[in-house]
């Protein structure tokens, strides 16, 4: 079966997207405490694929112990799985492009990990600041990969974005699917 995973910084909102894909309130638990939730859960969707909630980096609280051992972990995962279609990366859309989310999507590139980004978070601001800061993030993957990646603006709060999410999961399944026919 197909896997889609989901991955971000602790409290980008993961498990709120996540639950609003899926409409399912609680299938992950928002507001993770650091150290609590270090497993790799994966969630059967349907005969089609699974949903993995990836363990959210970028803790600042914890040592560097657990840092390496997450780090292994989420690599491990990231560049071993032949079902993985695609790596949805959280932003938090009210931010300036952050040094540790710009450090993770270009090792994803470098390791060929299929990623999109996900700005969450957008009925925090007005839409001219998301639109701000989606444009200042851009920019910087652009100077970094010369490209631009596909992307998606969310609010779990006002459920906006899910359809376009959902509409490229199918596709990344599909896709999926005809390559292994
Ligand atoms: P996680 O740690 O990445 O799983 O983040 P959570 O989903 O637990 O969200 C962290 C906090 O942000 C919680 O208080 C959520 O209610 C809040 N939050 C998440 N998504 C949104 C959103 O789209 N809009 C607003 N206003 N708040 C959000």
């Amino acid at each position: 079966r197909a896997e889609i995973a989901f991955i971000g910084r602790s409290n980008v909102g993961k498990s709120s997207l996540i639950n609003m894909l899926t409409g399912v309130k609680e299938l992950a638990k928002t507001s993770q405490k650091p150290g609590k939730t270090q497993l790799i859960n994966h969630f059967m969707i349907d005969d089609r694929w699974y949903l993995v909630d990836l363990p959210g980096y970028g803790f600042a609280k914890v040592s560097k112990d657990t840092k390496d051992k997450w780090e292994k972990m989420i690599s491990s995962y990231l560049t071993g799985r032949d079902n993985l279609c695609g790596v949805f990366v959280l932003i938090d859309s009210r931010l300036e492009p952050q040094k540790i989310d710009l450090e993770f999507l270009n090792w994803c590139g470098e390791e060929g990990v299929p990623f999109v980004v996900v700005f969450t978070k957008a009925d925090k601001q007005s839409k001219t600041q998301t639109d701000k800061n989606v444009k200042a993030f851009l920019n910087k993957m652009e100077d970094i990969f010369g490209d631009i990646p596909d992307y998606f603006v969310t609010s779990a709060e006002k459920g906006s974005g899910k359809d376009e999410v959902l509409q490229f999961v199918d596709e990344l399944i599909s896709e999926y699917e005809s390559e292994r026919t």
